[in-house]
């Protein structure tokens, strides 16, 4: 029997839903894209605990890649509402001056007023750029500027590291998590994005390209003294792993040497939810890639991580989706 390169955890505290057996998975290849023959999935929120809270407050993390498109504000959009939905308090920060889409990847377009680039001139407070989702109250979005804008001249890491220590110490308090949203590349605006950071998690697709840029932005973020980085490898498919077509999940660990945060499927149901400004983690019942997602934002308060190893084995023994626990 030919032998199947697979990926798996041993993460335990958060098994994959009953409701989901890996039988199921297994014969149900289309499962993912075929609406119709979806069974719920359950929430890891209805695990009736609430993380543990790991490292001081407020967490400053930047969500980076090095590449573009890799998934870096959509996992900044579902980590954020997650750990938000696990009450934690969050303020989301879209450094992504040009290309700024956070905010449409959370349906809050038509309630950015003001951003970053006001309060440093003067021209509103703090309180008033800060977005409060309706959905969670205790999630907060800030732009750092208008779409399309350039940096203003003399914007950059002092200045949002002046933001946050203004969100630290505003009157109702500090914020659990700031998390930052980075714009692609290694230029000015990445410089910006990292500075006030004091972790990281490095989004990058199972592809050569995304791997080289995001080993040259882990050799840079340890030069700016951020060694806490952890990665979510994004868009996996395990049918073509077991093609050999993409990489492992543990061929990415091997090269770029990281603790792994999360594995997250590819899943059409990404796409749509950021079409519809509604992210993915809210969605009823949710996605694979929302529950990886959910899976990855618990990890991080706990400051946990999965393994990735490679399992040589007959195909039926285990499920495609072995990396989600068990
Ligand atoms: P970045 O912020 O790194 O430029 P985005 O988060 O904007 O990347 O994602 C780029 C595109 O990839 C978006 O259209 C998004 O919907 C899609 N995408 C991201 N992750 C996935 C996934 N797991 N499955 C399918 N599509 C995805
Ligand atoms: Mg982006």
């Amino acid at each position: 029997m030919a032998s199947l390169r697979l990926f798996s955890t041993n993460h335990q505290s958060l098994l994959l839903p009953s409701s989901l057996s890996q039988k199921t998975l297994i014969s149900s290849p289309r499962f993912v894209n075929n609406p119709s023959r979806r069974s719920p999935i359950r929430s890891v929120l209805q695990f009736n605990r609430k993380p543990e809270l790991a490292g001081e407050t407020p967490r400053i993390v930047v969500i980076t890649s090095g590449k573009g498109g890799v998934g870096k504000t959509t996992t900044t959009a579902n980590v954020g509402l997650s750990l938000a939905r696990y009450g934690f308090s969050v303020v989301a920060i879209d450094a992504d001056l040009g290309l700024r889409n956070l905010d449409l990847l959370l349906g809050l377009e038509n309630r950015v007023n003001y951003t970053c680039v006001e309060v440093i001139n003067g021209d509103c407070r703090l309180d008033q750029a800060l977005v409060r989702d309706k959905r969670w109250s205790n999630f907060e979005l800030l732009c750092i500027s208008k779409p399309r804008s350039k940096l203003p001249m003399g914007f950059g890491g002092k200045a949002l590291e002046w933001l946050v220590d203004a969100l630290k110490t505003r009157p109702e308090g500090s914020p659990d998590f700031i998390i930052i949203d980075c714009p692609a590349g290694i230029d000015a605006g990445f410089i910006t994005a990292i500075t006030p950071a004091n972790e990281a998690v490095l989004v990058t697709t199972p592809d050569i390209t995304a791997l080289r840029d995001a080993d040259r932005v882990t050799g840079l973020l340890e030069c700016d003294g951020i060694r806490d980085i952890k990665m979510i490898v994004n868009r996996v498919r395990t049918d073509m792993i077991k093609g050999e077509d993409m990489m492992s999940v543990l061929d990415v660990q091997e090269m770029l040497g990281l603790s792994l945060l999360g594995v997250i499927p590819e899943d059409s149901e990404v796409i749509r939810s950021t079409n519809r400004g509604f992210p993915l983690v809210l969605n009823k019942p949710p996605t694979l890639a929302g529950l990886a997602f959910e899976q990855a934002a618990w990890r991080l308060v706990e400051q946990d991580s999965m393994k990735a190893v490679m399992v040589e084995e007959e195909p039926k023994k285990r499920g495609f989706f072995s990396f989600f626990g068990g």
